[in-house]
């Protein structure tokens, strides 16, 4: 069933853990997720990221996604992640995405506000959600090398202005994690997570979560993070178990699916990801 976020979050919150948020790119992506999803009968999160759209178009992303969505036995969010430009965020929302995210992060505080507010605006009258990013994730890439991290760590006075401001459905703070693969473990800082959550009554969510560690992705879950994007990982995962000589087309999908599945279904575990009810 297709939904909101709304919901969920606050059953989420209330309940201690997060839904993972999963970045689709094609149909297989798509039907490992559900697989999943319905097999442990939790709800999930798909996400179809603006930085794809050269491999799949938003038209056909949301098409999909919505077959999907309508066709799940579990609730199903389809979220666009990281909306970059105004006009493609109000296209998702035209299109039937239920949840958007609009990334200014890396524009001036006051920019990041008005296009923020922009797009709350625009898309709460139509019944989708928003989500914000405040401080900046950065690329995982060089993460030993601090100097080279684009990561900007959250800070509490940002949050709770942005929030007041922009009163978004969920936001995306940086607190140590990066996107992408990571040399090593991160260090979350979980005392700068625990200040902004006692003055941002928004639901918080966490991107880079792919290899920050099952430990501190649990911590995370328990500690007012209510959604955990995870890609890398997925990916690294469907091609694990490929052998170079594989020939056949439909073994090959099969085999990529397959390795999804393993993860997402682990990652259901760390996030102590619950079964609800679907809500109304
Ligand atoms: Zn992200």
């Amino acid at each position: 069933m297709l939904v909101t976020s709304k919901k969920l979050f606050e059953i989420a919150l209330a309940n201690n853990f997060a839904i993972p948020a999963t970045n689709f790119v094609d149909q297989n992506t798509l039907r490992a997720y559900i697989a999943v999803a319905e097999k442990r009968q939790f709800p999930l999160i798909i996400s179809f990221a603006q930085a794809h759209h050269e491999v799949m178009c938003i038209e056909e992303a949301a098409l999909l996604g919505k077959f999907y969505a309508e066709r799940a036995k579990v609730p199903i969010v389809l979220h666009l992640d990281h909306g970059q430009d105004i006009d493609f965020v109000k296209r998702a929302v035209d299109l039937g995405f239920s949840s958007v995210m609009i990334d200014a992060s890396q524009d001036t505080l006051e920019d990041n506000i008005a296009k923020t507010k922009e797009i709350v605006n625009y898309a709460r009258p139509k019944g989708v959600v928003v989500e914000a990013e405040i401080g900046h994730v950065g690329s995982g890439d060089n993460y030993e090398n601090l100097e080279q991290s684009e990561s900007m760590l959250t800070t509490v006075e940002d949050a709770k202005e942005f929030y007041k401001r922009t009163l978004v459905d969920s936001l995306a703070i940086s607190i140590g994690t990066a996107h992408g693969n990571y040399i090593g473990t991160p260090k979350i800082n979980f005392e700068r997570l625990h200040e902004i959550s006692k003055v941002v009554p928004a639901p918080l969510v966490l991107h880079g979560g792919s290899s920050s560690g099952d430990d501190n992705l649990r911590r995370c879950a328990l500690s007012n993070i209510v959604k955990i994007n995870i890609f890398t990982d997925l990916m690294n995962a469907a091609v694990k178990d490929l052998k170079a000589n594989e020939q056949n087309y439909f073994d090959i999908q099969e085999k990529l699916r397959t390795g999804i599945e393993g993860c997402l279904d682990h990652y259901y575990s760390v996030f102590n990801t619950q079964k609800v009810l679907i809500p109304n």
